[in-house]
């Protein structure tokens, strides 16, 4: 398994910013994330000498590439300034909210969708709830943050690269069945590690917050990289939200890390809205009939027992898998269906948990560490 050490060791023979001292002892390194095979660091840098700096970034990421074991790398420049976001610390014991939480102006809400793991459907609830929310009315976005599996683009389907806003600042986000959509899948090729904009990681997730012109917003959804991480702690830290939605499957396993999820918010004071249960039964597409494949009931048992509201049980279902992976989702694709109707009772009660007072913050709680 690679580690992050593994990391680190290949950056002892990269320069650091000083053009001298070995970058993993620099402490310009900001981040390293690992997720199948897919490394992700940040280098901390003055922003004025990102240009100058391509190099170091380049050769890190070549080093990187050149591990066994890894499947992709992408190195970014992040700006160092007073303004700059502060990595979770790390033992993942940060409490305080992050300086970048000020609101977006025209954004009423901004929730989260996430996930204590991979693969149980974060992204196409993300999708469908976000649909179901325009549906009932409201002005809705998506940002996907899911930096290592950008999913948004195909469930949506959309491709293309986002055009530049009147103003020659900020980019226009892309739309489809009428919400506006970012993804960071529109200006980073898998492969490629190309940056833009003097490169940069919770930068990134802030240039996409306020530098994408989203207008205004009743709802933007947020679909969480899955896991517990640093680097989810940090995303959950640094984003102004009003709530979050954790998705999770039956199966025990995924509640314990639903579980994570959920204490993850809790550690940085952002309510949550509640749990939907993804793949909670099984509806035959030959017979009709309905099987329980899983101890069906586990994540509103779970959920009622933490104290969470359960939003509702999506069934595991063959039109909504075709659907989401052929870019035609089914709460627009087929909005009368009964799957279709699960992801709308979700979208309603989270619409109230946001707008009839269920879930609106508190004053935030300052907490000292
Ligand atoms: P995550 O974002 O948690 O990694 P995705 O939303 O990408 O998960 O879903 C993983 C796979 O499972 C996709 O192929 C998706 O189409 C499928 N999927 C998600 N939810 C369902 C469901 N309720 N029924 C059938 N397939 C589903």
């Amino acid at each position: 398994m690679l580690s992050k050490d593994d990391i680190l060791a290949a950056l002892a023979s990269v320069p650091g910013p000083d053009g001298k001292t070995p970058l993993n002892q620099s402490g310009a390194i900001d981040g390293v994330t690992i997720r199948d095979g897919k490394v992700f660091v940040a280098i901390r840098v003055h922003p004025a000498r990102a240009r100058e700096l391509e190099g170091m970034r380049a050769a890190a990421e070549a080093r990187i590439k050149a591990l066994a074991g890894v499947a992709s790398a992408l190195v970014t420049l992040t700006a160092e300034s007073e303004g700059a976001p502060a990595p979770a610390a790390a033992g993942g014991h940060a409490h305080r909210r992050g300086p970048e939480t000020r609101a977006i102006p025209g954004v009423a809400k901004i929730i989260a969708v996430a996930s204590g793991k991979g693969g149980v459907g974060k992204s196409t609830t993300a999708c469908n709830l976000a649909l179901g929310l325009a549906a009932l009315g409201l002005k809705v976005g998506v940002l996907d943050a899911d930096v290592f599996g950008p999913s948004m683009p195909r469930l949506f389907g959309v491709s293309g690269k986002p055009d530049l806003a009147p103003d020659g600042q900020k980019l226009k986000p892309m739309e489809a069945f009428g919400v506006k959509l970012m993804s960071i899948g529109f200006l980073v090729d898998e492969n490629a590690a190309v940056v833009w904009r003097g490169p940069m990681v919770m930068s990134a997730l802030n240039q996409f917050l306020r530098e994408v012109e989203w207008g205004e917003l009743d709802v933007l959804v947020v679909d969480m990289p899955p896991g517990t991480g640093d680097a989810q702690l940090t995303m959950a830290q640094n984003v102004p939200l009003s709530g979050a939605v954790i998705v999770s499957t039956p199966q025990d396993l995924s509640l314990i890390d639903a579980r994570r999820g959920m204490a993850m918010f809790r550690q940085v004071n952002v309510p949550l809205i509640g749990v939907v249960e993804n793949m909670s039964y099984f509806i035959c597409p030959h017979c009709g009939g309905r099987s329980d494949i899983f101890a069906h009931g586990g994540a509103r048992h779970e959920a009622e027992a933490h104290g969470a509201p359960f939003l509702g049980e999506i069934p595991l279902d063959m039109t909504i898998r075709e659907t989401s992976d052929g870019g035609a989702p089914i709460v627009v694709s087929a909005p009368a269906s009964p799957q279709a109707k699960a992801y709308l009772a979700v979208a309603e009660r989270v619409r109230e948990a946001l707008f009839a007072g269920a879930a609106q913050r508190a004053a935030p709680r300052i907490v000292i560490e």
